[in-house]
């Protein structure tokens, strides 16, 4: 039997319980790379076990994922030296209240 933890806080799905299921989906492009979730809609054991879903006990831990996502800009990614400026943009726009 396959059990299912939520990719935030670590806590294992009960049978039945209406957890949240994304999909992972990067994309790297030749000057940027963009990660982003996909929720889908509705929870489904056969589409959770796909390597790139990711699951929630709840919307607070999707949400929070997504801002962890979002935020983490130190990992390095191929080709994102060469646009400086371009990365410096999108930091001001994001910049925190
Ligand atoms: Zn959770």
């Amino acid at each position: 039997m396959v059990r299912f933890e939520c990719d935030t806080c670590g806590k294992l799905k009960d049978n039945g319980e209406p957890w949240i299921l994304g999909f992972a989906a990067e994309s790297v492009g030749v000057k940027s790379a963009r990660r982003e979730i996909n929720i889908a809609s509705g929870w489904d054991d056969a589409q959770a076990v796909d390597w790139l879903a990711v699951h929630f006990c709840s919307d607070d831990c999707r949400a929070e994922y997504t801002e962890r996502l979002f935020s983490n800009r130190t990992i390095p990614i191929a080709g994102e030296t060469a646009s400086v400026k371009k990365s410096t943009a999108v930091r001001t726009r994001r910049k925190r209240a």
